[in-house]
């Protein structure tokens, strides 16, 4: 018979699995509960928030018995937070949990045998201390339940800051800039913004550091176009933070969850601070997109430029290019990269880097891939561009549009090499690249957000050397296609 579960019902289970959210589940009677803060293996008992027909969403009340992945979490307020939802779960257990999700999903979504799968998959690439990796800060300033400002973090869903001004996976720095921040406020009563209201001055404070440069930014978000004692505000900061080299102002008056405005004024220093990722210089601006864990991310890069196999005569599409971090890579051994991007402003910056480098072999191009990319193809400037020998894509989440994939395809590069923040979507697309001309290589995946359920993967896929078959059998490999396409259109 079937149990009518419901609200408040407090239940005893064993989490077996991990939704890709980072939510434990268990089953009582066939019937699933998603618990948050559960480790696969834990006997706990839980009480249901929300009921439906056939799963609810419930609450850890209490474990029974731990799973032997069970950690105390190193934040005391991974609960409350939400922000890492694996923080219970030991280091090498998030690992296994990370590489097996993308497993899964090659196998389920993009249709690829498991030996296979397993035949080419590379070890996931891993932190040597999964904390302290951000080189980006951003922290909401409220007020406490006594009217004292507060930096802090959003609790759960809800827009109510809990003061925590360290977080792990921050920089250690960033707790005395903040305290300092904090400590201004009271002093010369400049008051925090309040969402409700739409009252107050300073809404978040971001803090970015370059890792290799040890260059410091602070910017504060504030609901007015200046701040009282801006200049005093700036003495005290420089001379309690000897790295800060760019203190500015971010305008956002409206009432919107969008943290940044459009306007950035410098109060002092330097309107950008530089970085550098294996030898390549970039200049990041206080709204410019740039990789948050710089360790993770020049191990990814070097995978991928790897994965391209290049020699210096190449040419490379870099799609979905953002500041041109991966094109400049490829850069330093390609004969000539193109890079394509959506954001004006992140190619404006990617021809600025390349600038700051002495790179001179990459061009970059502003639109949407799925539509710079045909219009090439289509009125072709040059038949290097039209035959490249590799496309790199490193698409968000949602993906490649079907349009690019077919570009690509039609472009027929010797490798492709696919960089993706969604093991979901990448095996979407990884199977319309593999229906027919490429053939899945290599896979690995590299721990860019340790703590968090998010994990990053590299591809390689290689052209299927069919034409030598064609050759001995006497067809042409360009009518092999033509007539594929031609049975398509039919279709
Ligand atoms: N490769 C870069 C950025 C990757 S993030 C790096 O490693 O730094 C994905 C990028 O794709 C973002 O910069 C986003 O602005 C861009 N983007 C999103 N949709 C796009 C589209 N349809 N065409 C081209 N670029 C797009």
């Amino acid at each position: 018979m079937e149990k009518n579960y419901k609200k408040g019902d407090v239940l005893e289970v064993t989490i077996e699995d991990l939704s890709d959210e980072g939510l434990g589940i268990g089953k009582h009677d066939g019937y699933a509960l998603f618990v948050k803060d559960t480790v696969v293996g834990d006997r706990c008992r839980v009480k249901i928030m929300k009921a439906k027909k056939n799963y609810a969403f419930a609450h850890l009340e209490e474990v029974i018995d731990p799973s032997s992945f069970r950690i105390e979490p190193l934040c005391k307020n991974a609960r409350a937070c939400g922000g890492c939802q694996l923080q219970a779960m030991s280091y090498e257990a998030e690992l296994d949990f990370k590489e097996n999700k993308v497993k899964n999903n090659l196998i389920r979504i993009g249709g690829f045998p498991e030996d296979f799968i397993e035949g080419i998959k590379e070890p996931i690439v891993g932190m040597e201390k999964p904390f302290r990796y951000r080189n980006k800060a951003q922290y909401p300033i409220g007020y406490d339940r006594a009217g004292n400002p507060v930096a802090g973090f959003y609790a759960g869903r809800t827009h109510d800051i809990i003061p925590n001004t360290d977080c792990l996976l921050g920089r250690e720095i960033n707790k005395t800039i903040l305290e300092c921040i904090l400590s201004f406020m009271r002093k010369e009563k400049i008051s925090a913004y309040d969402e409700n209201t739409g009252k107050g001055l300073i809404r978040h404070v971001l803090i970015r550091e370059g890792f290799t440069s040890k260059e410091i930014m602070v910017c504060l978000v504030v609901n007015a176009k200046t701040l009282p004692k801006e200049e005093l505000l700036c003495e005290t900061l420089i001379k309690e933070v000897s790295a800060i080299k760019s203190i500015c102002i971010n305008v956002n008056l409206k009432d919107t969850n969008v943290i940044m405005g459009d306007e950035t004024r410098v109060l002092w220093g330097k309107e950008t601070i530089e970085d550098e990722l294996d030898g390549v210089k970039f200049k990041i601006s206080a709204r410019s997109f740039y990789q948050i864990n710089p360790v993770q991310t020049e191990r990814l890069y070097k995978k991928a430029l790897d994965f391209a196999g290049l020699t210096g005569k190449e040419s490379v599409w870099d799609l979905y290019c953002g500041i041109g971090t991966i094109s400049l890579f490829l850069a330093r051994k390609a004969g000539k990269v193109y890079g394509v991007e959506i954001i004006p402003e992140a190619i404006a910056d990617a021809k600025e880097n390349a600038k700051l480098n002495g790179i001179t072999n990459a061009e970059f191009f502003v639109g949407k891939a799925e539509e710079v990319l045909p219009d090439f193809y289509n009125n072709p400037d040059s038949e290097t561009m039209l035959h490249p020998d590799v496309i790199v894509v490193d698409p968000p989440r949602k993906g490649c549009d079907e349009k690019c994939l077919e570009t690509m395809l039609r472009m027929e590069p010797e490798r492709i090499v696919y960089v993706s923040c969604d093991s979901a979507t990448l095996a979407r697309d990884l199977k319309i690249l593999c229906e027919e001309k490429y053939e899945l290589k290599a896979w690995q995946c590299y721990d860019q957000f340790s703590r968090t359920v998010h994990v990053e993967v590299c591809c390689l896929l290689e052209k299927l050397k069919r034409e030598k078959d064609f050759v001995q059998i006497g067809i042409d490999a360009e009518d092999y296609y033509s007539i594929k396409d031609l049975e398509k259109e039919e279709d």
